[in-house]
């Protein structure tokens, strides 16, 4: 498609576009009296306006009900969980058995941890990216302290190559087959949050499990943004929060994704707790546990509903619309607004430098040379909600379900304004 930047082009291609009608079913802050360009869906998603109807439900029935709600509201509180999980699926590629939606990311991957980072003799290394999320290094650092290894010996970082901001898949690879019989595990993030890239999830998992270890992701900025197929691609176990692409609200639940092969496994390490005990004899009390042999078994605690409520509010829309309409629509608008970046720079003979590759999703990383924090700030003070890093890199997220094309070119006659100014 040939872009231009213009009003009009852009409009001409928000009439076109079938998911234009759902920036009217999110709240938008305002600033001046306007609704914002919003560009931080990577880190907190908007919310959607059915979502208060599903909190308040759940505030409503407890009023009324108060303990009778765990099994006489409307949507019982006792297995309000399970009608997460089938729509949840369908965003990430699984079997609705392979899905449990609990506790909150970082205590997610730490319980799976549990149970698949098992070293044993030399096999005790893990792999994962250089500069991983600081909360994911925390953890693989506690992790290995934890087992009695030292993390300098055990954790394997993949390197990016000298002045470059990417990975190379080829690099990627040659690390799993030089770690080869002492990789007891791979965990990388498969949307890295500093520079947007994708990893290869499909042909990464698989090179690992061909070196004998285990291999899990951790999905924060990949789930609602890429096209996931955890099953077939055969990922042993994954997680991700719900508050970024998935419109759940602040720090609100995480689910995970364990493999159905896993799923029946009875020498599987775990921590366990009443909530992952199958439902039919739960309530008995008795001291044996009986995994539920699903996901669900790593359940531990019976979940907060009300953190649920959202959750299941923004899986409603992800419901109606599907990953499929997402992905199209936002390979389209990110490729708009590199665009627009692109126009800008060559106009005012800036040098902005779109450090995240050709393998994307939502996200571009930009390196502003030559501009500062004040610009930063304009853009603010001017409606535009954007991420920046220290010294100047900007992270523009334009999520596809409430960004307009509209957006992105009024986005770029502000950023020239910010810069001339
Ligand atoms: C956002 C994010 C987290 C956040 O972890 P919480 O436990 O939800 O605070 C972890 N890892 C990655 C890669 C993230 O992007």
């Amino acid at each position: 498609m040939i872009f231009k930047n213009s009003l009009e082009f852009a409009q001409s291609l928000d009439k076109k576009d079938p998911l234009n009608r759902f920036k009217e079913a999110f709240h938008f802050p305002q600033i001046d009296g306007k609704d914002v360009i919003y560009f931080t869906g990577n880190s907190l998603g908007l919310q959607p306006k059915s979502t208060k109807k599903f909190v308040d439900e759940i505030m409503e029935d407890w009023k009324n009900l108060a303990v009778d709600g765990h099994f006489y509201s409307n949507k019982p509180w006792w297995d309000y969980h399970e009608r997460l999980a089938p729509p949840l699926a369908k965003v990430v590629g699984a079997k609705i058995t392979e899905i449990s939606v609990m506790n909150s990311l970082t205590i997610n991957l730490h319980l799976l941890m549990v149970s698949f980072y098992r070293p044993k003799g030399k096999r005790f290394k893990i792999l994962c990216e250089e500069k991983a999320f600081p909360s994911d290094q925390y953890m693989f650092q506690s992790q290995v302290k934890f087992h009695g290894y030292n993390p300098d010996d055990a954790i394997v970082e993949i390197k990016k190559r000298e002045g470059e901001h990417h990975w190379h898949m080829e690099d990627v690879l040659n690390k799993i087959q030089e770690v080869g019989n002492e990789l007891a595990l791979v965990l990388i993030g498969g949307v890295n949050y500093y520079n947007g890239q994708v990893f290869d999830m499909q042909k990464i998992t698989k090179a690992g499990r061909e070196q004998g270890a285990l291999v899990g992701w951790d999905l924060a900025h990949a789930v609602g943004n890429v096209n996931l197929q955890l099953h077939s691609w055969g990922v042993d176990f994954a997680a991700w929060c719900s508050y970024k692409y998935m419109n759940s609200g602040p720090g609100n639940a995480s689910a995970i994704f364990v493999h159905e092969r896993h799923l029946t496994d009875e020498n599987m390490p775990r921590f366990e707790g009443w909530w992952g005990t199958k439902k039919e004899s739960r309530f008995k009390m008795e001291p044996q546990f009986e995994p539920i042999g699903t996901a669900d078994s790593w359940q531990i605690s019976n979940p907060p509903v009300l953190a649920l409520a959202p959750y299941l509010a923004s899986l409603e829309m992800f419901e109606e619309v599907g990953m499929a309409s997402l992905i199209e629509k936002r390979e389209i608008l990110v490729a708009y607004l590199a665009f627009i970046l692109e126009e800008i720079s060559r106009e005012l003979e800036t040098d902005f430098e779109i450090i995240t590759p050709e393998d994307r999703g939502c996200q571009l990383s930009v390196f502003l040379h030559g501009e500062g924090k004040s610009l930063h700030k304009y853009l603010h003070q001017n409606g535009v909600i954007t991420d920046w890093r220290e010294p100047n890199v900007i992270r523009l997220a334009p999520a596809p379900f409430y960004s307009s094309f509209e957006d992105m070119f009024r986005f770029g006659q502000i950023l020239k304004q910010g810069i001339l100014n």
